[in-house]
Order: C-alpha cells, then sequence, then structure tokens
C-alpha cells in the first residue's frame, strides 16, 4: 500500500459509509466513519423498528457485497429463517441488522481498521473534518456519504401542527387514533407514514395531496425479467423514446422495461447532454420514480384497502397556503386540471415531500460551493462530480481527496440511491482511492 491513500474519513455511518468502511479495510485501507446519530450501519432508511416498513428491491437483490450475491439471503436463513425467502421483501429493521453485522463482521477480522465516531461534522477542510466539538479528524482523503438532506417543510408552514419530520422521534405519538391527517406528498415516505399510523391503531382518514397525486407503483407477485432495450428506447429523441418504451411496455409489462433500463440509466444518464437531462426531469421524472422505486405488492395491497374503506383519499394539485389553529390544519390547494382553489382540513398535518436537495443550503456542501472548491451540475441538481466521483471545483478540476457517495451524488450518476447501485459505487471508489497516491 505504500505510496496510496492510507486513512480515510468518511462522514456519515448509513449503508453507504458502513459499508465503504468495510470494504476498504477488506483492501488493506484504514477509516474513521463519523454518524451524528452513534448509529453505524441502518442510517434513516434501515433505522424504522416498525417490520410493517419493508425493503422495496426483494430479498435476493440486497447483498451489501457486489460480487456475493446471496450474502443478506444467507443472512437472513441463519438469522431469521421465515423472512428468507429470496424474492421476498423483509423488513427494512433486519436489514439494518444485516449491515450492522457485516460492519462487526470486518471489525473483527481486520482490528484496528475501522474506527467509529459519533459526532456532527461541521466541516471539511483538504483531507480533514473538524466535529462540532471541535475535534479534528484527518486522513488522506475525506469521503461524504451524508445521505439525502432533512426534509423540507412545505410551504410556509411551521408550528404544532404541522409535522415536518415525520421520522422524529416520538412525531406521530401526538395524532390521536381518530385524528384525520393531511399527507402533503404521495411518494414512499407516505407510505411509510400511512402504514405505520395504521399499525399504530390509528383509524382516521389520510388526505394526500402531490401535484400530480401519483402513488408508487406494485413490484408484481413474482420478479419480471428484464425486457432488453431496443435502439430506439436507447438512442431516439426523448418523445420517440416514451413512445417506444409506451409499445414495448404493452408488448412486454412495463416492469421488465424498467428492469431492462435498470442497469443502463447511470451510463444513460451520464452520456445525456444537459437539454436530455432538463426535458426528462421536466416531462418524464414523477413518472419514472413511481414506476421505478416500486412498492412491494403487500404494502400496495394495504393501501388499495385503506383507500377502497375511504381512509385515503389522493388528490392533485398544488399548495397555495396552509394554516392552522388549535384545532387543526386547512390547506388550501389548486387543481391540477385548473378550477376553483379547494381546502383540505385535519387536526394534522405531515410533510412527506422528501428531502430538500439544495447542497448550497447543506451546513458542510454550503461553504464548499461558496468558496469554489465545489460546484452545481449544470441543471442545479446537486454537486458536480467527475466519473469518480470526485468532486469538481468551480474551475473543473476534480479534487483527488473528495468524494461522495450514495443520495448526494445524484446528479452525476441519478441511479445512486438503493443499495444495487450504491454498492457497485463503492466499489468504484474504492478502486479510485486505493489507486489515488497519497
Ligand atoms: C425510508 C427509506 C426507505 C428506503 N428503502 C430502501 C429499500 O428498501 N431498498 C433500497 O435499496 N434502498 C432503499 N432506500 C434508499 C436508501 O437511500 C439507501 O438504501 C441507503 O440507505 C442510503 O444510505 P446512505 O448511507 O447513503 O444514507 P443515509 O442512510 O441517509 O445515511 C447518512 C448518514 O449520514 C449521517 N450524517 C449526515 N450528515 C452528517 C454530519 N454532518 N455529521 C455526521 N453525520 C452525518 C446521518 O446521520 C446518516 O446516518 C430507502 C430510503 C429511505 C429514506
Amino acid at each position: 500500500m505504500a505510496g496510496t491513500i492510507q486513512h480515510v474519513v468518511i462522514v456519515g455511518g448509513g449503508f453507504s459509509g458502513a459499508m465503504l468502511a468495510a470494504r476498504l479495510a477488506e483492501s488493506g485501507v484504514a477509516s474513521t466513519i463519523i454518524d451524528r446519530t452513534g448509529r453505524f450501519g441502518p442510517g434513516l432508511a434501515y433505522a424504522t423498528p416498525f417490520d410493517g416498513h419493508l425493503l422495496n428491491v426483494r430479498a435476493n437483490r440486497m447483498t451489501a457485497v457486489e460480487g456475493r450475491p446471496d450474502d443478506f439471503v444467507r443472512w437472513l436463513a441463519e438469522h431469521h429463517p421465515g423472512q428468507a425467502d429470496p424474492e421476498g421483501f423483509a423488513p427494512r429493521r433486519l436489514y439494518g441488522l444485516y449491515v450492522q453485522d457485516r460492519l462487526a463482521a470486518v471489525e473483527a477480522a481486520r482490528p484496528g481498521r475501522i474506527t467509529r465516531i459519533a459526532g456532527e461534522v461541521a466541516t471539511i477542510d483538504d483531507g480533514a473534518v473538524q466535529l462540532s466539538d471541535g475535534q479534528v479528524v484527518s486522513g488522506d482523503a475525506v469521503v461524504l456519504a451524508t445521505g439525502n438532506p432533512a426534509p423540507k417543510t412545505a410551504a410556509d408552514a411551521t408550528g404544532s401542527r404541522v409535522l415536518s419530520d415525520g421520522w422524529a422521534p416520538g412525531a406521530l405519538d401526538r395524532i390521536g387514533p381518530t385524528d384525520d391527517v393531511i399527507v402533503v406528498g404521495t411518494g414512499l415516505t407516505m407510505v411509510d407514514m400511512v402504514l405505520w399510523l395504521e399499525a399504530r391503531g390509528w383509524r382516521g382518514v389520510a388526505k394526500t395531496l402531490s401535484r400530480r397525486g401519483l402513488i408508487p407503483r406494485a413490484h408484481g407477485a413474482r420478479p419480471d425479467a428484464a425486457v432488453p432495450p431496443t435502439d430506439a428506447l436507447l438512442h431516439a429523441t426523448p418523445s420517440r423514446r416514451l413512445r417506444e418504451a409506451r409499445w414495448l411496455s404493452e408488448q412486454a409489462g412495463w416492469r421488465g422495461v424498467m428492469e431492462g433500463l435498470r442497469p443502463i440509466t447511470t451510463g444513460l444518464w451520464r452520456e445525456a447532454d444537459v437539454a436530455t437531462r432538463a426535458r426528462w426531469l421536466r416531462h418524464l421524472r414523477p413518472w419514472w420514480d413511481v414506476h421505478r422505486h416500486r412498492i412491494a405488492d403487500r404494502i400496495a395491497a394495504a393501501l388499495a384497502a385503506l383507500e377502497t374503506a375511504g381512509r385515503l383519499t389522493v388528490s392533485a394539485g398544488r399548495v397555495s397556503r396552509i394554516a392552522q389553529d388549535a384545532d387543526g390544519v386547512t390547506l388550501t390547494w389548486k387543481p391540477r386540471g385548473g378550477g376553483p382553489e379547494a381546502t383540505l382540513t385535519a387536526p394534522w398535518l405531515i410533510d412527506c415531500t422528501g428531502p430538500g436537495h439544495d447542497p448550497a443550503q447543506g451546513a458542510l456542501t454550503g461553504p464548499l460551493l461558496a468558496s469554489g472548491r465545489a460546484r452545481l451540475d449544470e441543471l442545479g441538481l446537486g454537486l458536480d462530480l467527475d466519473a469518480q466521483g470526485r468532486l469538481l471545483g468551480a474551475d473543473g478540476r476534480p479534487d483527488p481527496r473528495l468524494l461522495v457517495l450514495g443520495p448526494p451524488a445524484r446528479a452525476a450518476f441519478w441511479e445512486t440511491i438503493a443499495v444495487p447501485d450504491i454498492r457497485k459505487r463503492i466499489e468504484d471508489v474504492v478502486k479510485t482511492l486505493t489507486d489515488t497516491p497519497a
């Protein structure tokens, strides 16, 4: 290893940070992982205590280790045999335990290579970070694996009846068993929140609203074979590609079409010019998200049952304003197809609009952008990175000592949010770091 990077500082100990540390240790490189929660492995996604929060990827695709496809299913078979269906959707809580086990096993096999620190990283400087308590941790390189930023609060809503983060400890405890709730956002977070409430004995109505009123689609009962993408799907103009996707979906099923695209999406994203990316984001993204990030069929059935019982309503439109008083919240919204403003009322509102992605607002990334050590990609989606995931400065030059992994790398790779994509990126990051001179 002489001459190359020996020690890496990893900011964030969720799946990305923890599994990067494990792979670095296996490659002979030491690391220090720092996480504000003091938890190493589960991150936000796999820390839920509720077993009804299921993985949205089948168990046989959730290995944490590239090249060992059955690692998670084997772990399930050993520790939770009742959940070891390779094509099933295991509880996310178990996945968090699996990631923690893998980290602990690597630490035991390679003592001294991984150091854990519970703390808040406040600043990043050339190969080093400073924690909010003043402690400085230095290495030969830093990897930002900070996950999605905290949710941004809907409109101007602040105050006690608007729950801006349903994941915050105790947030849902305030909702009474028969209280209705307004939910802004109809994506995966809405699904998690409504089903969690339901499992806690809540029997109110969830009145949900999003711009298009689209809810994540369901996985099929069994896996769908990938439909090989045609030439037109890959290389035609965006509108022609869309027509082709519709035609293929009619012939072979949309899930198979999505499966066929999945392994090549990052490549398509990277080779698309800015205008194509912009059109895609403007017109297709909401549709892509609900077909791509699907929910387990069991979860979809539970939502459908709530809808049928009149306990889940879905509206499409834009929030105009949110007002609240001691009794509850009134949300005024403009229907998507036009027409007069309408209102939703309930004792509570949960903001499920998802993370705010603006790195300029991030406590760590804001100063990097302001100082020119980082820049945004041309569409302002996120940090601009090179093909290795190294941060590009305002001058367009990559910083070999500052890499980004996981959701914050989305502008560069697009598909870098789910485990099957992140574990591949981990291999790339390990290779980049072990090839970098110290
Ligand atoms: C609710 C939910 C469910 C999901 N379900 C699935 C699924 O079933 N299958 C799938 O493949 N993907 C799923 N995902 C996608 C998920 O993003 C990835 O699988 C993966 O968990 C991302 O891990 P990460 O480590 O990059 O981010 P995170 O898990 O968000 O971890 C980032 C960590 O960084 C820490 N951190 C951030 N800033 C600082 C700082 N300044 N100082 C110190 N620590 C800091 C945070 O405390 C956090 O622990 C889900 C995501 C969510 C949100």
